[in-house]
């Protein structure tokens, strides 16, 4: 029996007052969650929250690292920075990062390396554009995410890999995958991990993120292969994101 899992995506949303709202709300209402919750900070703010979370049960995670350990990369965060600031999650290839960032898919394949490397599990986003999805090209785009990673860190890896199925087209626009859809997206990359592995596959929790609200998230969740979700906007609200992680 896989875990439900929620992850907050707070992107390029935070100050120092409002990180402490946002955290000291969430840690009130967790008394009756049973799902594994993870907030995604940026940055600057990683050693705020690792302070705010001692002794509860929320994990943190960063949303973005590079791959190489330490040395001349300006502006740049390593695995082992991260890792510093207590942070267990890592999230890797965002379409934001694949489309504004130019992240291919060798390079999402090697920052999920770089992550297992230094013991961060990667939340590992895939996805299909509008574009591609009515071109019906939904699988193949996911198939060459996916197995770019598996040809990298072998199938045996996805034990510590968190899948992240994020339709392009579902992100902060408000507009959410019926269950249908993403059910028919889950179950297809099960199958593509199950054709390696079918013990691996079963054991990899596979979010669903994209306009996820606390109105949605039961019935998406709810599918048999959805495994919890990738917040991104209701992550910065304590009570709809608390809602979210009530699901599980
Ligand atoms: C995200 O950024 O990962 C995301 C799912 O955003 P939103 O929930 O706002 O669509």
């Amino acid at each position: 029996m896989r875990k439900t899992i929620v992850a907050g995506n707070w992107k390029m949303n935070a100050s120092k007052e409002s990180v402490n709202k946002l955290v000291l709300g969430i840690l009130s209402g967790m008394g009756n969650v049973s799902s594994e919750v993870v907030v995604c900070a940026p940055f600057p703010y990683l050693s705020q929250v690792e302070a705010l979370i001692t002794h509860s049960q929320i994990k943190l995670g960063a949303q973005n690292l590079n791959l190489n350990m330490s040395g001349a990369f300006t502006g740049e965060v390593s695995a082992k920075m991260i890792k510093d600031f207590g942070a267990q999650h890592v999230i890797v290839g965002h379409s934001e990062r694949r489309s504004l960032y130019g992240e291919t898919n060798i390079m999402v394949a090697e920052k999920v390396k770089a992550a297992l490397d230094n013991d961060l599990i990667p939340l590992f986003c895939v996805g299909e554009t509008l574009e591609q999805r009515e071109a019906g090209e939904t699988e193949s785009v996911v198939d060459a995410q996916i197995n770019t990673v598996v040809e990298l860190v072998g199938i045996e890896a996805f034990l510590n890999i968190i899948v992240a199925y994020e339709p392009v087209w579902a992100i902060g626009t408000g507009v959410t995958a019926s269950p249908e859809q993403a059910q028919a997206v889950h179950a297809f990359i099960r199958q593509l991990l199950a054709n390696k592995d079918n013990g691996v596959a079963q054991q990899t929790p596979i979010l669903y993120g994209g306009s996820m609200n606390a109105t949605n998230a039961n019935e998406l969740i709810a599918c048999a292969d959805i495994d919890g979700g990738l917040i991104g906007g209701a992550s910065l609200k304590p009570e709809d994101f608390l809602q979210i992680c009530r699901v599980g």
